[in-house]
């Protein structure tokens, strides 16, 4: 493990000298040094994630896939959205846009005493250690997933721009960070809160982000898979998520919910909250008006359709 970690951090060295730092210096931003050594770690994460994606669940996508792949431009648009997402070139985009926004509730947080409560030394001896206080962190973060994620279907501003991540009808590994730009903007500021309130450390924060995003892009892939009776009730499976995708879902007919299967790690919360369901069918994805004889509706081939259409949704409300 530890032998993982130095190879971790000579490739960020290397990285952060080589590509990173000269272009630092070639646009004059040579103050920012901390800050891009930090992205630079974010980077590599992402690249070895890519990676990741690409021999593991790539290969299972292609043992036991749920569809043939009919659509490929849909597939390549949400690579690009993955490469933006997870190789944080949006975050850098919005860094300093968002960056003071941030400051300011740490700020706030820091203010109202917040960020001096540390979760992990609620009980002594038991909280505090590392894998106890991972759980909890990860639980945590993953209850407010759930929530954010009820009142993206819920509100209909919000729905206007989640369609975005529902309007793909060829579901793949890479679907995970199909969104649009403003809701990313929005749930990235809701975690940095969380985290300031709760008190996690830099490191636990780290792992939590690359399990959370690893299990996403699993829950997404194009593959024939459920983890079993009780395996579904623990984690969130392709099969469980592909649920909450279906086509066949009306949200103009549904119930107060909106829809099946919110949770992003943990069914636990569906089960808590009876959103659950266990239905054993792979189902085709996308939205119910997308398909002919509910109007064939629109919601944009192209990234910058995709993002100009959610923007246009959410204003022309009525
Ligand atoms: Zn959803
Ligand atoms: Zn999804």
């Amino acid at each position: 493990m530890n032998n993982l970690l130095d190879m971790f951090d000579v490739a960020q060295q290397w990285l952060f000298e080589t590509v990173v730092q000269p272009g630092l210096f070639h646009f004059g931003l040579s103050n920012y040094t901390e800050d891009a050594y930090q992205g630079t770690m974010w980077l590599l994460i992402g690249l070895l994630q890519v990676l990741f994606l690409l021999v593991v669940f790539g290969a299972l996508q292609k043992w036991r896939p749920v569809e043939p792949i009919v659509d490929r431009q849909q597939i390549h648009v949400d690579i690009l959205y993955t490469l933006i997402h997870r190789l944080r070139l949006f975050q850098v985009a919005l860094f300093f846009l968002v960056q003071p926004f941030w400051d300011a509730i740490a700020g706030w947080a820091h203010v109202y005493g917040l960020s001096a409560f540390n979760l992990d030394q609620l009980w002594p001896g038991v909280t505090d250690q590392a894998w106890v206080s991972l759980i909890i962190y990860l639980l945590i973060f993953d209850a407010v997933d759930y929530f954010y994620h009820r009142a993206q279907h819920r509100y209909a501003w919000f729905w206007a721009l989640h369609a975005v991540h529902h309007s793909q009808r060829q579901m793949t590994m890479w679907s995970d960070n199909r969104n649009h730009l403003l809701d990313s903007a929005l749930r990235d500021s809701v975690m940095v809160f969380v985290s300031l309130v709760i008190g996690v450390q830099p490191g636990q924060f780290v792992l939590i982000v690359i399990f959370t995003q690893l299990i996403e892009s699993f829950s997404h892939a194009n593959i024939r898979l459920h983890f079993g009776r009780w395996g579904d009730r623990l984690l969130v499976s392709p099969r469980y998520h592909r649920k909450h995708h279906s086509i066949e879902y009306n949200e103009s007919t549904a119930g107060a919910a909106k829809g099946h299967n919110f949770a992003v790690l943990f069914p636990v919360w569906d089960l808590i909250f009876g959103t659950a369901s266990f239905d054993s069918a792979y189902s085709p994805t996308g939205i119910h008006d997308q398909l002919p004889d509910a109007g064939s509706h629109d919601y944009g081939r192209g990234f910058l359709a995709q993002q100009w259409l959610g923007l246009r949704r959410m204003f022309q409300r009525p």
